[in-house]
This record gives C-alpha cells, sequence and structure tokens, in this order.
C-alpha cells in the first residue's frame, strides 16, 4: 500500500466551528476559515492536511441521504490521494452519518474519521481541538507495512475510537458524548494509542473498495410503549411506500401481546414490508426466543436486529431498500454483518 503522508480535512459543518449570531445569540455554522484561524496547532501537525469544505455548512440535524452521497462522492474521488480522512460532523447525526457511510464503502481500505466537539472551537474550554488533533494522527497511523490501522468508518470522540456503526450519542451536554455499549472501543488515546486490534475490521487489500450511493428512505422507527393506539398504528403500518420498520422493542426484544399489534406486523409482512426488531436497552440485544411475546413477533415476520443499534438498523434498512427491490434480499441481509454493525456468530458477509 502506497502512502502518501496526506489527510484530507472534510468539514460538514457542527458545534466545532459555530460562533454566536450577534443579534439572536444563537450558535450557527461559520466557514472553515473561523475553524482554522482557531487551531494555530495545525501548523504542529507532521501530516499534511488538506481541507474540504461544505457550502454552506450545516447543522447536523439537517443531514440527509443526500449529504451522505456528497460526502462519499467527495472521497471516491480523491480516495489515492489520502492516507485517511477526517470528517468534521455535527454530534447530534454523527452516529447516522457514521452507520450510514460504514455500508456506503464496501471493502474500505482506508480510515474515515468522524470528529465534532460539544463547545465551538473559539471557546475557551473546547474539547474541539483535542478531538480535531487526534482523530488527523488516528488517520495517519499506521503498522509497518504502510497498511493504516483502523480501515473503518469510526468515530473519534472524548479519548475514544468507536466503530462508526456501533456508536450512539449518550450525553447532549457532557464532554464523552459517545459511546459503543455492544462493541468495545477500536483504541483509546491516552498519552499514547492503544489499539485493540482484534476488535478492528480487516479489509482484502488486493481488492478495492467498491462505492455505493442509493438510498431508499421509506422507513420508519416505531417505538413501543404502553398505551400505543391501535388506530394510529394501523395508519403509520398502512402507508403504500412504507418498506421498512425499526421495531424499538421492550428489553430482549418483547413486545405486548395484543392480538391487532401481531396483526398489523403480519399484514405488513405480507405486503413486503420488512420488520427489524431492536431493543429500546441502550446495550444488550433483542431476542425473540426468550420469551412467548417475542415467539408472537417472529410469527408475524418480525426479525432480530439482535444487538445493532437504532442508527446502524435505520441507515442498514434505507441502504438496503436502495441496493435490492426484492424484499427477501433485504430481508436476508439485514440478519448479517456487512461492516461488523451486528454480531451474528458465524455468519459474516459483504454485499
Ligand atoms: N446541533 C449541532 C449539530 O449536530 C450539535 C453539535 O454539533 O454538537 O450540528
Amino acid at each position: 500500500m502506497k502512502r502518501t503522508e496526506k489527510v484530507l480535512l472534510i468539514y460538514t459543518g457542527g458545534t466545532i466551528g459555530m460562533g454566536r449570531n450577534p443579534k439572536t445569540g444563537a450558535l450557527e455554522p461559520l466557514d472553515f476559515n473561523h475553524l482554522a484561524e482557531n487551531v494555530p496547532e495545525f501548523k504542529q501537525i507532521p501530516t499534511e492536511v488538506h481541507t474540504y469544505q461544505f457550502v454552506p455548512a450545516i447543522d447536523s440535524s439537517n443531514m440527509s441521504p443526500k449529504f451522505w452521497g456528497e460526502i462519499v462522492k467527495i472521497i471516491v474521488d480523491r480516495y489515492d490521494m489520502y492516507d485517511g480522512f477526517v470528517i468534521l460532523h455535527g454530534t447530534d447525526t454523527m452516529a447516522y452519518t457514521a452507520s450510514a457511510l460504514s455500508f456506503m464503502f464496501e471493502n474500505l481500505t482506508k480510515p474515515i474519521i468522524l470528529t465534532g466537539s460539544q463547545l465551538p472551537i473559539g471557546q475557551l474550554r473546547t474539547d474541539g481541538k483535542e478531538n480535531l488533533m487526534t482523530s488527523i494522527e488516528l488517520a495517519a497511523a499506521h503498522h509497518k507495512d504502510d497498511t493504516p490501522m483502523v480501515p473503518e468508518v469510526c468515530i473519534y470522540f472524548n479519548g475514544h475510537l468507536l466503530r462508526g456503526n456501533r456508536a450512539t450519542k449518550q450525553n447532549a451536554d457532557e464532554y464523552n458524548a459517545f459511546d459503543s455499549f455492544n462493541y468495545p472501543h477500536l483504541c483509546e488515546a491516552g498519552v499514547s494509542f492503544n489499539f485493540r486490534k482484534h476488535a478492528i475490521l480487516m479489509p482484502d487489500y488486493s481488492k478495492p473498495m467498491v462505492p455505493h450511493t442509493n438510498f431508499d428512505s421509506n422507513v420508519f422507527v416505531f417505538s413501543l410503549f404502553p398505551g400505543a393506539e391501535e388506530n394510529i398504528v394501523r395508519h403509520i403500518l398502512d402507508a403504500p411506500e412504507l418498506r421498512g420498520i425499526v421495531m424499538r422493542s421492550f428489553g430482549s426484544g418483547n413486545a405486548p401481546s395484543m392480538p391487532w399489534l401481531m396483526k398489523l406486523l403480519k399484514q405488513a409482512s405480507g405486503r413486503g414490508v420488512v420488520t427489524v426488531n431492536v431493543s429500546q436497552c441502550i446495550s444488550g440485544q433483542a431476542d425473540m426466543s426468550r420469551y412467548d411475546t417475542g415467539y408472537q413477533l417472529q410469527d408475524a415476520g418480525v426479525i432480530s436486529g439482535f444487538d445493532t443499534t437504532v442508527e446502524a438498523a435505520v441507515t442498514k434498512l434505507m441502504f438496503l431498500q436502495g441496493q435490492f427491490s426484492d424484499t427477501e434480499r433485504v430481508r436476508e441481509y439485514m440478519q448479517r454483518s456487512i461492516a461488523g454493525e451486528i454480531t451474528i456468530p458465524n455468519i459474516e458477509s459483504s454485499l
């Protein structure tokens, strides 16, 4: 693998580069020059850093599959020119973007590190500088044979490097904003880097990276709660465009055993809607063989999302629907790991 000693920094927006609107006092995205002015340390980085800026920079609440496609294009067009890529992104939807990108780059052979901050980079106690500097170092980190240490889509935040499609935003206020509750951290960045090599994906370096950009967003995240009303749920499940549901169930994948719910889910499944069962718990997995209510869901055609996050499940569903018109293929791949997003012993595959 030929190294270039260069990293591309893609600035999409988010708190890290924000400043106060003098009229309203609210934070709004500023351009990259503002961010760079506040980081004189850039000059000390041994790696050459080139930049690409989204115009206008966006608050990540406005992220969408269209922007994900743009990010993929930016990287694909420059894939051979850089050792790795750092994406500055708002924290609010960072885990969705990281999950989506992990599916969009098949056989990724270079690091793509997403980071951001809780305080804008111009503020005294900002976490942005450390997150940015360390992400650039991680994107450039490599083995003796020049292959990268982390050829994955990752999130770096507050000393932890996480697999992107295993990460969740866990805290809106503290610096420790992300964690991957069902997967070990890929690296701890303390005084030195401590990589967990066994946990990091290994691509096939003899094969090319294959980008995919099609998405079909006809999906819905349905969170169960005691007291859900049949009529409301029916309206959603009957939507003719609907192709996929991520159902956030109770505990280890359980749902109320109300006949109307099972009937609606069964009817949806009969129409080709794929329903994926993901637990509302922050860690652990959906296991539909533990309780009778789980069996009823299986009978209604619901498939297990095992230990996957909601962010990974919903982006994977949109991604697979964009690749396959055949429901059975979507169901099949939802129950396999395609980018390390789900733990299913002995079944690993790529598209
Ligand atoms: N609203 C911001 C965003 O996600 C929050 C952040 O960056 O932390 O763009």
